[in-house]
């Protein structure tokens, strides 16, 4: 199975999707995400200019080859640009051996752990009510996991809450599922660490009270906190009883999760920036988390995230795999079938795709229930419709970024 030609398909059908197809000389065509949100083109010209030219005539069969081939000959490692190139090269090459096999790709992952994939849904509102109609509206969907985010009194807009009035420059719509704005610049958002801390614990009392105490609750801090303020609202949210506090620090700094850890119980998920195993190498070894956040599609593809999940497996620290709308379907059908195989399975997050999407991209995965499943088709289970990608041109958009009451940029 001999890589014959290989192409960057850019779509926007609700969102812009950067995909890889590899096309082999007995006619199969594997599919790899690399959309890296509000940085897409970059990705684009690292695959066309840098990576397509060097598969031409690869054995597609040799996956950890190419893989090694990819990372280490470039020389230049490791970044979200690099790794989400890699990942679309390596999830490409693993949805051609398992059609070529004429098997899901769980299977040759090393078959199904489970039955389905619990998955988690994004529910938000400015204030009670709208957060409570929003918790109800997911739970008739059929979720049975929810992340719960909180408008802040005295802030405008900020980040996971669907509803904001958007701010200057954007484009006025309902912020939804998608926080990128197709604009020229980004949209700004305002912040304030000690009102976010005051009030969210007030939510989290007022939903428990009103949805009971067996519902599984998630929420998502987005980097903004200093590792006091993270260890703060981790004990302050320990009567909730959250299923997990994600992303409560900038977690470059991998030794603030020590601080935060010292002081609560409230589980920690960190990693949906982070892109190699390296990026975990201390908050792993000294279990300073308990779930993995990083996607296939940014963390160097199935190959490397296997590779992390097990290293965090011996630790019992499990995967929550990213999931939000700019991981492609593509991207997402990876994710189901590596969740599936690992042991350490711990929750997907899922956000359904908007129509014009399922337009370009066919799927073969069920949500039933609250719980996921990849599908029994060869391979991912996913095609591309060239045709209809090509009816949504590129279009620039941005995510938001933050400033404090006094102008200082924060972290988003
Ligand atoms: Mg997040």
């Amino acid at each position: 199975m001999v890589i014959e030609s290989a192409e960057v398909v850019v779509t926007s059908p609700d969102r812009n999707f950067v995909t890889l197809r590899v096309i082999t000389d007995d006619g199969l065509t594997g599919l790899g995400d690399a959309t890296l949100n509000g940085r897409e083109l970059a990705v684009v010209g690292y695959l066309r200019e840098h990576v397509v030219p060097l598969l031409l005539g690869r054995d597609a069969h040799a996956i950890e080859d190419t893989w090694q081939f990819l990372y280490r000959g470039a020389y230049w490692r490791r970044g979200p640009v690099t790794m989400a190139a890699i990942a679309a090269v390596d999830v490409a090459l693993w949805d051609l051996k398992a059609q070529a096999a004429g098997m899901p790709l769980y299977q040759l992952l090393g078959g199904a752990s489970r039955s389905g994939l619990l998955a988690y849904g994004h529910a938000s509102g400015r204030d009670l009510p709208e957060i409570f109609e929003s918790i109800r509206r997911h739970l008739d969907e059929g979720y049975r996991a929810i992340r719960v985010q909180a408008g802040v009194p005295g802030l405008t807009a900020i980040y996971g809450i669907a509803s904001n009035a958007t701010t200057a420059g954007n484009s006025g719509k309902r912020y939804d599922h998608e926080p990128a704005q197709r604009a020229a610049l980004p949209a700004e958002e305002d912040w304030d660490s000690a009102s976010y801390l005051r009030h969210l614990p007030t939510v989290f009392e007022a939903v428990r009270n009103e949805f009971g105490p067996e519902l599984p609750l998630l929420h998502d801090a987005h980097h903004r906190l200093t590792p006091i303020q993270a260890a703060k609202l981790g004990k302050s949210l320990e009567p909730y009883d959250l299923f997990w506090l994600e992303d409560c620090t900038p977690a470059e700094n991998q030794e603030a999760l020590r601080l935060v850890r010292r002081h609560t119980t409230t589980p920690l998920a960190i990693g949906e920036v982070f892109n190699t195993v390296w990026d975990y190498q201390q908050i792993i070894r000294e279990q300073l988390i308990d779930y993995v956040r990083s996607a296939v599609t940014h963390t160097g593809g199935i190959t490397h995230l296997k590779r992390v999940l097990e290293y965090a497996a011996q630790y019992q620290i499990k995967s929550g795999m990213h999931g939000p709308t700019d991981i492609s379907p593509v991207g997402m059908a990876a994710a189901m079938h590596l969740g599936l195989a690992i042991h350490n399975f711990g929750i997907q997050e899922y956000m359904k795709h908007g129509e014009l999407t399922d337009t370009v991209f066919r799927q073969s995965f069920t949500f039933t229930n609250g719980m996921l499943h990849p599908g029994d088709q060869p391979g991912l289970g996913v095609t591309l419709d060239v045709d209809a990608a090509g009816k949504f041109p590129y279009q620039t958009a941005y995510l938001p970024f933050n400033r404090l009451r006094d102008g200082t940029v924060h972290d988003w």
